[in-house]
């Protein structure tokens, strides 16, 4: 990460996410209190993922750690589909579990596009079910995926009103791109979505007030393709091997090109990463008092 000198640029996810679970634990300890309810997430793990093995594990400690139940799941590799939705059936059926994650990628005898939309919308917590797509879009109370919601509360804590401020998604993939343009735009932004076939990229970065990253190739975003000031919040975690042969982790952004230039930068890691087991545990709040009816605790506020 950049020395002292461009420190007030630095968006600090780790300590907003922090704060975040604290206000998280609070609420549900009021929850338990005044109406008698925990709320619960189950997480599913299929297969021996390395990776898959670390998320589930930090889920459900973060669940605990936030005072609500947690619920794991391991199935072996060669679980059926068949046998996979007869869980999340089950799941849709337990009043104690409120939040529902089936972690990817699942093995290849699965089809994952038919497990999500199994899940009951109102515990789809990662905010994939088609449903929750199609609230997000319409502008309903949806369940929002994990880190697109995160990105937001990162720029509304900096920016404040986002309303006519420019916009430009680079990636648009149903769990970020896609999502964070449909935030954005129901915050008032002008949005455009960048990919692939974007002609002249760095042209459509370069007139962003907000520049987001979701294209997961390391350092692609240079410091000259952003505009002063603008802010950039880099959701890419890629990891390359760096001059000493360690592996390390980067964004999709340059980071020590474009903190010179930016107002304000996500650093890669510590930035968008720790807020999205937060924004889970905040979606699995959101979605018990659903269930109860109960007015939803304002997580925005450290009162
Ligand atoms: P996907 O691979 O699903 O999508 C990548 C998107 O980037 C696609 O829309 C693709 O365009 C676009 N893209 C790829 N190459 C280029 C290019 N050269 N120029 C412009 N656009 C390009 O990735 P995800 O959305 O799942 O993830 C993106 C990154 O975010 C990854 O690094 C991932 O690890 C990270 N991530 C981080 C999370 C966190 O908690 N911080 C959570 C989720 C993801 P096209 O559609 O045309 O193919």
């Amino acid at each position: 990460m950049s020395d002292g000198a461009h420190a007030e640029k630095i968006i600090d996810g780790k300590a907003f996410a922090g704060a975040l679970r604290g206000r998280i634990a609070r609420a549900v300890s009021d929850l338990r209190e005044r109406h008698g309810l925990t709320p619960g997430l189950a997480v599913v793990l299929v297969g021996e993922d390395p990776a898959s093995q670390v998320y589930v594990r930090n889920k459900g400690k973060q669940t605990q750690e936030a005072g609500m139940a947690s619920f794991e799941h391991r199935l072996p590799e060669n679980t059926s589909q068949e046998e996979l939705l007869d869980l999340v059936r089950q799941l849709n059926d337990d009043p104690a579990v409120h939040g529902i994650l089936v972690q990817l990628p699942l093995p290849k005898q699965i089809d994952s596009a038919a497990v999500l939309d199994g899940i009951d919308p109102a515990k789809d917590v990662d905010g994939f079910h088609v449903i929750n797509a199609g609230r997000l879009a319409t502008g309903q109370a949806a369940l929002v995926p994990c880190t697109p919601l995160g990105c937001l509360m990162l720029l509304k804590d900096r920016l404040g009103d986002l309303s006519g401020k420019r916009a430009v998604v680079v990636g648009r993939s149903n769990i970020v791109g896609k999502p964070m343009a449909q935030l954005l735009l129901a915050e008032n932004c002008t949005v455009t979505v960048a990919h692939s076939r974007t002609q002249d990229l760095a042209a459509e970065c370069r007139r962003a007030d907000i520049l987001i990253a979701a294209v997961g190739r390391p350092e692609m975003i240079r410091g000259d393709w952003i505009a002063p000031g603008a802010t950039v919040i880099d959701v890419g975690i890629n990891r390359i091997e760096g001059a000493d042969g360690k592996g390390r982790l980067v964004g999709d952004v340059a980071f020590e090109e474009a903190v010179k230039v930016a107002g304000a930068i996500t650093p890669v890691p510590g930035g968008v990463g720790p807020m999205t087991i937060a924004c889970l545990l905040a979606n699995t709040l959101t979605a018990a008092c659903r269930a109860k009816g109960i007015a939803e605790p304002d997580l925005t506020s450290s009162n």
